[in-house]
């Protein structure tokens, strides 16, 4: 059965700088591989700081123009975006299926979730960004959110359409000029999205894809006139990139990692908990960061964890289950399974031997794989493991869970399932993370609530979306106001009302 549409030949992508699509000058590449087949599909350009320069440079020179453009003007070629992107949107997750190794389903809920952030942004257009009060006789103050300038967002390969709309539609329409640095692992993406949003009428300059690796975030990151850095990846990555965007006066809110836990009670209902934990640990292959990869087991549950043992055991790469983004990952995985074995866990579910799914044998597939009786110090269940792996650990008490969930060095999701009120309760209020799901084993909250973990899974304050993110792409100003008290009508009884 054909999973994705792939191209005859290679793509080779660009960047999207003033009004062109372009190579940088003198730039090394890299390939860009599909995780479906182990071959190529395409080429990213790796732009070096003078590349980088150029893309600033024709940011700064569009920022005025798009600052001055009243924001309801800004949010008509948004709209237009958020229609092509729905009329694109079978090609759109195609691309990104074929780049990430996600199912091209996964990848079009995810278009849909990104879109919802346009929404969002569209909604702004009709708030009042400011206030004004009389603070004493004859003087008023007023504020006035202004964008900040020329900012940046780097995006991680696991959502190649997703995350980076996360970032864009909001700085946007606050008056932004945003330069898109995707994942050099999934270029791909990001080139159909900059023509959708050329297509759309956004100025040149006002949007830019600017590809490259690490040291292309360097470049863009230290330049003296980027204002603000969005980061989503690893959590060292990100560690590392808000110490330096700070430390050079930036504003940076830069999200990372996780190992998100799920809290499975004996009172669970269990269709609901097997279908809830399965789909979270296996979905996107476990490339995600709200993926629910530690199971803390409360009591006996045994009858729930035969259960989700079954049902993920019948799940089949290439059928609701995508492939592994690199080799390099699939190895990662791999070793961590067998050094969870090696301390004495038990392999409950092996995903290593799982088949290709027929026409894929050259991509890279792993089976769902469950970890049982693993002690929480193990690397099973402490580190991420960015796959389709679930480590459980048996725990005698909700408090010892909680206990455990507040120590973890990540705070992005916890979840319960429980048909108890009370327990529910306890767990929203106590747990640590940033996100929690009740019955629900990707906490992803849905526009206006915005979306951001604790801990090392989250640098810098606020979050990505919502509000917060009205806050981080934009400046209050405040104006303080004193006429001279005139007396009486001015002229003729005829007032400026009148
Ligand atoms: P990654 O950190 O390797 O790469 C992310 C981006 O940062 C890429 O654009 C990459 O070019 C760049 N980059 C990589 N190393 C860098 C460095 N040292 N300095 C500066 N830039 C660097 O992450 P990934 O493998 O693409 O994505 C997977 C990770 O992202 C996982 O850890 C996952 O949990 C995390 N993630 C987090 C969220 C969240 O909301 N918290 C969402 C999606 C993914």
């Amino acid at each position: 059965m054909k999973l994705v549409d792939l191209p005859e030949r290679p793509i080779q992508c660009m960047n999207l700088v003033g009004r062109e699509w372009s190579t940088p000058q003198g730039s090394s590449s890299l390939p860009v591989i599909s995780p479906y087949t182990g071959k190529q599909i395409g080429t990213v350009p790796l732009s070096g700081p003078e590349a980088v320069s150029d893309a600033i440079q024709r940011s700064v020179s569009a920022f005025p123009a798009w600052r001055n453009t009243p924001i309801k003007e800004r949010c008509q070629h948004l709209f237009r975006f958020r229609e092509l992107a729905l009329l694109n949107i079978d090609k759109l997750a195609n691309t990104a299926a074929m780049e990430s190794g996600k199912t091209v389903a996964e990848a079009k809920a995810g278009i849909l979730k990104g879109l919802e952030v346009v929404e969002f942004a569209l909604s702004l257009q009709n708030m009042s960004h400011g206030g004004i009060l009389e603070v004493s006789r004859g003087v008023t103050c007023h504020s006035v959110r202004e964008p900040l300038g020329v900012v940046v967002g780097i995006t991680p390969f696991n959502f190649p359409a997703m995350v980076p709309l996360w970032m864009y539609p909001i700085a946007l329409a606050l008056g932004n000029c945003f330069i898109l640095k995707p994942s050099e692992k999934v270029p791909l993406t990001s080139q159909l999205v900059g023509d959708l949003l050329r297509t759309a009428g956004i100025p040149p300059g006002v949007f830019s894809v600017v590809n490259g690796d690490r040291a292309t975030v360097e470049a863009l990151i230290t330049h003296p006139e980027v204002r603000a850095v969005g980061f989503v990846g690893s959590t060292a990555a990100a560690q590392s990139v808000y110490a330096t965007a700070t430390s050079q006066g930036k504003r940076a809110l830069c999200l990372g990692g996780a190992k998100n836990s799920v809290i499975l009670v004996p009172d669970a209902d269990e269709a609901i908990a097997t279908s809830g934990v399965v789909a979270s640990f296996t979905g996107c292959a476990g490339q995600r960061c709200m993926a629910a990869s530690l199971l803390l087991a409360v009591g006996p549950v045994d009858h729930l964890i035969a259960k989700i043992a079954e049902s993920a055991e019948a799940l089949k790469p290439g059928d609701c289950l995508g492939a592994i983004i690199d080799r390099a990952a699939y190895e990662r995985i791999c070793n961590a399974i067998d050094i969870a074995a090696q301390d004495g866990a038990k392999i409950l579910v092996d995903g290593r031997s799982a088949k290709a799914p027929v026409g894929y044998e050259g991509g890279i597939w792993l089976g769902p794989t469950i970890i049982d009786r693993a002690n929480i110090d193990m690397e099973c269940a402490q580190l991420e493991i960015f796959g389709p792996v679930l480590t459980i650990v048996r725990v005698n008490s909700l408090s010892e869970a909680l206990a455990i969930e507040a120590r973890s060095q990540y705070g992005n999701a916890t979840s319960v399932f429980t048909t108890s009120g009370a327990v529910a309760r306890q767990v929203a209020a106590r747990a640590s993370a940033g996100m929690v799901g009740i019955n629900i084993g990707v906490p992803v909250p849905r526009e206006p609530f915005s979306f951001g973990g604790t801990k090392q899974s989250k640098f810098g304050s606020g979050d990505i979306t919502g509000m917060s993110a009205v806050e981080f792409w934009s400046a209050l100003k405040k104006v303080t106001t004193k006429w001279e008290e005139t007396q009486g009508d001015v002229g003729s009884p005829e007032n400026w009302m009148s």
